[in-house]
């Protein structure tokens, strides 16, 4: 192994530093080298990251709104004018084609666009008179030192749903980003700096298991704010509560989208490719199952997606031409493609099997093809399990009520969505599936900025969803202030009974 490998280092009170002794290798998904090393935190370095968020807080904190937004709105500026550079990294990192790591990038200035509104979000509630010459108002304080850790798959969009906002109302924040592709974000951080956000507001601390270990159990830390695997996010949020912590904690996904007889089919298709490729399926919004209500809307489908998956071009996400890139490392490749073994093993017939492809010139990436299966069953692993891969499976049902019953019954309950010309059961189907975010004819129902984000059932844990005005809630603490100037001289006497407006 060459030493001279770029290492990715922390930014703690805005300057660039090493610490802990370990490190982890950066790869290239497309060509499978080590490219860069990245510093994994030790709890000595999330320690100072935390003492610095802690020490530049009180004066951020009384920072006026206005001017704190005024830092959100250079920074979105900031991020348009360096968006080559950072959908760069996504890519380099990630392995998403460059208009999907440009699609992401426009997510997360949005999410910063709406914390510049935050002198707006934040201006609380006031009531004149609720007693005698009393007055009474609400008001949304920081909470001090908050902590966000995020997955590999969205690099830049995932960290700007937390931070900005969190900023915005007054706090300071450390960020754990992904260590799979962690540069995208510290470049952003950087900007955020280069915008005149103060040193010490915002720190990255790069890592795994010890650095979250720390930021979960430090009494420091007030909130954490955590997007990624189900099973991390259950451990995050039992930790960080049983630390007395605030803790949002969007965890996986498994979404069904629903066919209907009555559908635009072709248009269906159409969106069901980019739903379900689209980042080589590696999103918690990716459309991994269809349920086609009645056979021949199975068998149109199926034959609408062979044939689009034939057009599909696979490749190196620089590549303009590419419409799906690598998996993110090749232990993800060995296990997406475990699954479609399993799924082969368990019974599900095969349609499209995009293992064995190779990327001319690329041949050490971790490229899969899309896969496509029919036949697919509850029970079955493919079904019930995450894949996070090119995997899109079929199944087969007789009415709209089978394959509600199907979603409800599911473990996650992230998104979902139905293509119909049908209202009445577009209506129906809206109001009662039990899943947080829903699409009719939208297969990728992610909310705008200004909207909140987040799962049912085992998709996520907390009450509060992710970023737009839940955001707001999460990284504040309502404070009610009652306040009476009684007249000079005038003596009431002591009063025993509950005050009430009787
Ligand atoms: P992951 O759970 O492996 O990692 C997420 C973060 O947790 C990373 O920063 C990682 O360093 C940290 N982490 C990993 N193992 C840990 C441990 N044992 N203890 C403490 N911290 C640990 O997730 P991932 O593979 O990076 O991302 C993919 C997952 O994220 C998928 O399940 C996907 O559905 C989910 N996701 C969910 C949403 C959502 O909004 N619900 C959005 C994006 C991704």
């Amino acid at each position: 192994m060459p030493t001279t490998l770029p290492t990715i280092e922390h930014l703690i009170n805005g300057q660039r530093t090493a610490g802990g002794t370990r490190t982890a290798d950066v790869f290239n998904p497309a060509t499978g080298q080590v490219e860069k090393r990245v510093a994994l935190a030790d709890k000595l370095t999330v320690e100072a990251a935390i003492a610095n968020a802690q020490a530049a807080y009180p004066a951020w904190r009384n920072t006026p709104p206005l001017k704190r937004a005024r830092v959100m709105s250079t920074l979105k500026v900031l991020l348009e004018q360096n968006a080559e550079a950072i959908c760069a990294l996504v890519t380099a990192e990630h392995g998403k084609v460059l208009s999907d790591s440009l699609g992401e990038l426009q997510r997360g200035i949005e999410n910063v666009e709406y914390a510049s509104y935050a002198p707006e979000l934040l201006k609380g509630e006031h009531s004149k008179n609720v007693g005698p010459a009393i007055d009474s108002w609400s008001e949304f304080q920081a909470l001090g030192v908050c902590a966000g850790i995020t997955p590999f798959n969205f690099p830049v969009m995932v960290p700007l749903w937390m931070w900005p906002m969190a900023v915005a109302c007054g706090n300071t924040f450390i960020l754990k980003p992904s260590e799979r592709d962690p540069s995208s974000a510290l470049l952003v951080a950087e900007l955020a700096l280069q915008a005149g956000l103060p040193p010490g507001v915002l720190n990255v601390v790069h890592g795994d298991k010890e650095a979250v270990d720390t930021l979960l159990t430090d009494a420091r830390v007030k909130a954490i704010s955590f997007v990624g695997s189900t099973p991390i996010a259950e451990y995050i949020y039992s930790t960080g509560c049983s630390h007395g912590k605030r803790v949002q904690a969007l965890g996986g996904a498994k979404n069904h989208a629903v066919v209907m007889p009555d559908a635009d089919i072709p248009n269906a298709v159409n969106a069901l490719m980019g739903a379900a490729y689209g980042s080589c399926g590696e999103r918690c919004m990716a459309i991994p199952l269809v349920v086609a209500v009645g056979d021949a809307t199975a068998d149109a489908v199926i034959a609408g997606l062979k044939t689009e998956i034939a057009k599909m071009k696979v490749g190196p996400g620089t590549q303009a031409s590419c419409d799906m890139g690598p998996l993110v490392t090749q232990a993800h490749f060995d296990k997406v493609k475990g699954y479609v073994e399993q799924g082969v093993a368990e019974g599900a017939t095969l349609v499209v099997d995009g293992r064995g492809i190779s990327v001319p010139g690329n041949e050490h990436g971790y490229f899969l093809g899309a896969c496509l299966f029919d036949h697919v069953k509850p029970g079955m692993r493919i079904y019930q399990e995450e894949i996070f891969g090119p995997v899109l499976g079929v199944v087969r049902v007789k009415t709209l009520a089978d394959a509600m019953d199907l979603i409800d019954a599911h473990e996650y309950g992230n998104g979902t969505c139905i293509f119909t010309r049908d209202g009445e059961a577009a209506r129906y189907f809206t109001d009662n599936i039990l899943v947080g975010m829903v699409g009719v004819n939208v297969p990728l129902p992610v909310p705008v900025a200004y909207h909140s984000f987040g799962g049912w059932k085992r998709s996520l844990f907390g009450d509060l969803h992710g970023y737009g005005p839940d955001a707001v809630r999460f990284y504040t603490k309502r404070k009610t202030i009652t306040q009476r100037w009684p007249s000079a001289g005038v003596r009431e006497g002591a009063v025993f009974s509950f005050p009430s407006s009787k």
